[in-house]
């Protein structure tokens, strides 16, 4: 019989990185971990025993964008990853580039399935400790101390993660756009989401009507007024 031991292996994933594995991105100043920091660590700690395969690819150059959902399994275990990019028109109407993107989207699917359990997080969290929604946030002390966090404590650190720094700039709105409001802004032709920023009940119906019907519907859906 197979002697894997996944929480074994789980504990050294979500083990610190040594000093100097944080990042700067060029762009933006946000810190990250590389890529390939995070395969190395997963087949390290896995002996090698994981598997990340492509479970579906969108590639919609009418609306702009390409989605993958990539699987990470460990072990018996394993967890779904959604990653976006955004892809251009050249004058033709083609798309632009497109491999490299869905190669960019399926390595952000790999890295949001990764997250689940916590890869880098001890590393990443005095970063985001500075800005404000982190700073408040008390779910986030124990990856201060670098202490394991239970299960309770990890929907509101994942939230905390996906509500980083986009506030709906609509009058008196301000609040902090989620993880999926900031994805559907991505999903908006020619809609500069770095201006345009709303959370989704005030993204204007002439704008939403241009995102994909179906990725629309299922918006609706979820964020219905209660
Ligand atoms: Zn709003």
């Amino acid at each position: 019989m197979d002697d894997f031991d996944y929480k074994e292996a789980i504990d050294r994933i979500k083990a610190a990185f040594p000093p100097g594995t944080v990042q700067k991105r060029g762009d933006n100043g946000r810190a990250y971990i590389p890529n390939q920091v995070y395969t190395d660590r997963v087949e390290e700690a896995t002996g090698s025993r994981w598997n990340r395969e492509i479970r579906d690819v969108e590639i919609n150059i009418p609306h702009g964008f390409v989605k993958v959902v990539a699987r990470v399994t460990i072990g018996e275990h394993y967890r779904d990853g959604i990653g976006f990019s955004e892809i251009e028109q050249d004058a033709s109407g083609k798309g632009k580039s497109v491999s490299n993107k869905v190669d960019q989207a399926y390595a952000e699917a790999v890295r949001e399935a990764l997250d689940t359990w916590q890869i880098g997080w001890k590393n990443l969290a005095p970063y985001y400790q500075e800005e404000k929604d982190w700073a408040k946030n008390p779910a986030l002390h124990h990856l201060l101390q670098s202490q394991a966090p239970g299960e309770a404590g990890r929907n509101s650190v994942m939230q905390a993660r996906a509500v980083v720094e986009h506030y709906c700039i609509f009058a008196k709105c301000g609040k902090q756009l989620s993880r999926d409001e900031w994805d559907f802004l991505s999903l908006i032709p020619a809609l500069n989401r770095d201006k345009m920023k709303f959370c989704f009940e005030h993204v204007p119906n002439h704008l939403k009507k241009k995102a994909p019907a179906d990725v629309l519907k299922s918006y609706e859906e979820k964020f219905k007024p209660k």
